[in-house]
C-alpha cells in the first residue's frame, strides 16, 4: 500500500516511524517531511494546505491512503477533496474540524449534548465583553474565537488583565472579531485521544504535556516541551466517564448535525475530585503527545488509522503493552521568543533507533550532509520502558548524547507522574 503523510514535524516523524513498521506499508511519502523522516521515507515538497495540489499529487503517485498530521490542511478542506475523489483519508472534514477551529462551535455542541465544560459567553464587541467580565470577576478566561495556535487564550488573574486581553482581540491581533469568555476551571490537565469513524469511538491513549518553557512549569507558553503517556490521573474509570459523558455524546451530536467526525479526537480535560470537564477539542494528534503515543502503539497504528478512515473501527482493537513513554523536546536557544536557525546538530548518527528509544525530528533539515536546526522545537528525544522512570532515563540518555550547544531542553519532564 502506498501511503502519503502530510506534515513535517515531530508528530509526523513519529507517525511515519510507526506506520513504516507495518508490513502493509510499501511506499511511504511525507510532505514536506524533515531530515529525520528523509532517512527512511521520501519527502516531497507540495503545498499541503491546497486540496487541489494534494489530490493531484496523490493521484500522480498512486497513493492508497492519506494521513493528515496538522490542523491547517483539515481546516482548508484537504480531507473533503480526497474523500470526494474516493481516496481513504485519515482526518476529519472541514465541517467537523470546526471542533478545533471554532471555540463557539465546540461550546454550542457541548451545550447541545450536555457535555461538562466551563460556563461561557460570546461577544462580538468589546464593551459588553468587558462588562460581563466585571460582573463575573476573576480568575476568568478570555479566548479569541478562531485558530490562534495556542496564543489566543489568556487565563486572567485579574479583571484588568481580562479587559486588556479583550482589547487586544478586538484590535485584530488574531484576525478575530469575536471573543469567548469562560469560567476558570481549576484542576489537573490531561489529554485523551480517541479514534472516531463517525459511528464507533476507540480510545488510543492518554498523555500529559508540559506547555511552559522552563523547569518547574515556569516562563512563557510553548507548543509543548515534553510529554508522557499514560497519564496516571486518567484512570480507566475516569476514561469511561469521559467516553460516556463527553466523547460519545459529542460524536452523536456531530452525526446529528450531518457532520460525522472521522479522525482522532484529542480531548483536553480538566480533572478535579474524580470529575473531568472538557477544556478544548483538537482534531489531530498533539505534538509532542503523538511521539509518546506512537512509541507505545508501534506498527498497529496503520491498521487502526485505516480502520478509522474506512469506517471499520467496530472491528478494530488496540493491543496494549504494560508500558510507558516519555519525550523531551530540544528547542533552539531563545524559543519561544526569537531564535536562530541553521545551527549544526552533531551526534545524531550514532544514536540507537529502536522501539525503546527514538529521536524524532521536529524542525530539522539536511544541509550539505549535515543536520541543521530549522525551527523552534527541533528534536523530541523519546524513551519507552516498563516504568515511567525507565522511559525517562532512556529519553534523557538520548538528550545527553546529542551535541548541540545552540539548543536546550527542560530537565524535569514527567515530574508530576514520576515517583519522588
Ligand atoms: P492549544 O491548542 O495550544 O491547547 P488553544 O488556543 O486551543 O490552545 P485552549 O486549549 O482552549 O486554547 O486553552 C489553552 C490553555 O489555557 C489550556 O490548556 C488551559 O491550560 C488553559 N485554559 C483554557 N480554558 C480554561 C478554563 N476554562 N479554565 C482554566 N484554564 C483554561
Amino acid at each position: 500500500m502506498n501511503i502519503l503523510i502530510l506534515g513535517g514535524g515531530g508528530r509526523e516523524h513519529a507517525l511515519a516511524w510507526a506506520i513504516r513498521q507495518n508490513p502493509k506499508c510499501d511506499r511511504l511519502i511525507v510532505a514536506p517531511g524533515n531530515a529525520g523522516i528523509a532517512s527512511f521515507a521520501r519527502c516531497a515538497s507540495i503545498n499541503i494546505d491546497s486540496p487541489a495540489d494534494v489530490l493531484t499529487f496523490a493521484e500522480e503517485h498512486a497513493i492508497d491512503f492519506v494521513v493528515i498530521g496538522p490542523e491547517a490542511p483539515l481546516a482548508a478542506g484537504v480531507s473533503d477533496a480526497l474523500r470526494e475523489a474516493g481516496l481513504p483519508v485519515f482526518g476529519p472534514s472541514r465541517a467537523a474540524a470546526q471542533l478545533e477551529a471554532s471555540k463557539t462551535f465546540t461550546k454550542e455542541v457541548c451545550d447541545a449534548c450536555d457535555a461538562p465544560t466551563a460556563a461561557w459567553a460570546r461577544f462580538t464587541e468589546a464593551a459588553p465583553a468587558c462588562a460581563y467580565v466585571s460582573e463575573k470577576g476573576a480568575p476568568i478566561v478570555v479566548k479569541a474565537d478562531g485558530l490562534a495556535a495556542g496564543k489566543g487564550v489568556t487565563v486572567a488573574e485579574t479583571v484588568a488583565q481580562a479587559h486588556e486581553a479583550i482589547a487586544q482581540i478586538f484590535d485584530g491581533e488574531f484576525g478575530d472579531t469575536s471573543v469567548v469568555i469562560e469560567e476558570f476551571m481549576d484542576g489537573e490537565e490531561a489529554s485523551f485521544f480517541i479514534l472516531c469513524d463517525g459511528k464507533t469511538c476507540l480510545p488510543v491513549g492518554t498523555a500529559q504535556d508540559h506547555k511552559r518553557v522552563g523547569d518547574g512549569d515556569t516562563g512563557p507558553n510553548t507548543g509543548g516541551m515534553g510529554a508522557y503517556s499514560p497519564a496516571p490521573i486518567l484512570t480507566e474509570a475516569l476514561q469511561d466517564q469521559v467516553m460516556d459523558r463527553i466523547v460519545r455524546p459529542t460524536m452523536a451530536e456531530m452525526a446529528d448535525r450531518g457532520m460525522p467526525f472521522q479522525g482522532v479526537l484529542y480531548a483536553g480535560l480538566m480533572i478535579k475530585d474524580g470529575q473531568a470537564r472538557l477544556v478544548e477539542y483538537n482534531v489531530r494528534f498533539g505534538d509532542p503527545e503523538c511521539q509518546v503515543l506512537m512509541m507505545r502503539l508501534g506498527g498497529q497504528v496503520l491498521d487502526l488509522l485505516l480502520a478509522c478512515a474506512e469506517g471499520r473501527l467496530d472491528q478494530a482493537q488496540v493491543t496494549w503493552a504494560e508500558d510507558h513513554a516519555l519525550t523531551v523536546v530540544m528547542a533552539a536557544n531563545g524559543y519561544p521568543g526569537e531564535y536562530e536557525k541553521g545551527s549544526v546538530i552533531n551526534g545524531l548518527s550514532n544514536l540507537p533507533e529502536t522501539s525503546f528509544e527514538m529521536v524524532f525530528h521536529a524542525g530539522t533539515k539536511d544541509q550539505d550532509g549535515q543536520v541543521v536546526a530549522s525551527g523552534g522545537r527541533v528534536l523530541a528525544c523519546t524513551g519507552r520502558g516498563a516504568t515511567l522512570t525507565e522511559a525517562h532515563q532512556r529519553a534523557y540518555d538520548l538528550v545527553d548524547r546529542i551535541d548541540w550547544p545552540q539548543g536546550f531542553c527542560r530537565r524535569d519532564i514527567g515530574w508530576r507522574a514520576l515517583p519522588h
